[in-house]
């Protein structure tokens, strides 16, 4: 692990155009204080996690139950436009973590990160963001591009007030 993200990088303003949306949907509350950002290389973060190296893993978060604290990793060779998608996506993990809404089925929590990252994208007015978007629209996998579909026509219909409030029953 080499960076953190520190004031004067560029990274420093992603990660407030991503929290300022954030705001806006209604996760305010989200304690940064207790969330540390890191960049890693896709090797890094198979280190981090003891799993083999999957160059899909482009973030994640370790939970720290004991002290609610979080360290949250982006992999570090993305796009300013790709890196602000994955922040807002493992940015909602660590709302759900110390909201202890922690029970949730796959579906939902990968879902409404995914959706995090979609509005992020759609918010973004570069030609880049759209293919991101188009991307998130086709995957075919079943959790982040079937439960995120899945979230984001929840969303559609209750917006993220719904959402969290959906959600509440997978609290602990
Ligand atoms: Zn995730």
């Amino acid at each position: 692990m080499k960076i953190a993200v520190t004031p004067s990088r560029p990274y420093d303003w992603i990660e407030k155009q991503v929290l300022a949306r954030l705001q806006n949907w209604g996760f305010g509350d989200l304690d940064m204080s207790r969330i540390t950002i890191w960049t890693a290389t896709s090797k890094e973060m198979a280190m981090y996690r003891k799993k083999d190296i999957n160059v899909f893993n482009e973030g994640f978060c370790r939970l720290f139950p004991e002290t609610m604290k979080v360290d949250l990793f982006v992999e570090s060779h993305l796009t300013k436009i790709h890196f602000a998608g994955v922040l807002a996506h493992e940015l909602l993990h660590a709302w759900n973590f110390q909201n202890l809404i922690i029970n949730i089925p796959d579906e939902w929590s990968e879902g409404m990160c995914n959706l995090s990252s979609y509005l992020t994208y759609k918010s973004i007015d570069f030609p880049l963001a759209r293919i991101y978007e188009e991307n998130m629209m086709k995957d075919p996998d079943p959790i982040y591009g079937d439960g995120f579909r899945m979230v984001l026509d929840f969303y559609n219909r209750y917006g993220w007030d719904g959402i969290r409030q959906h959600i509440q029953q997978y609290k602990i």
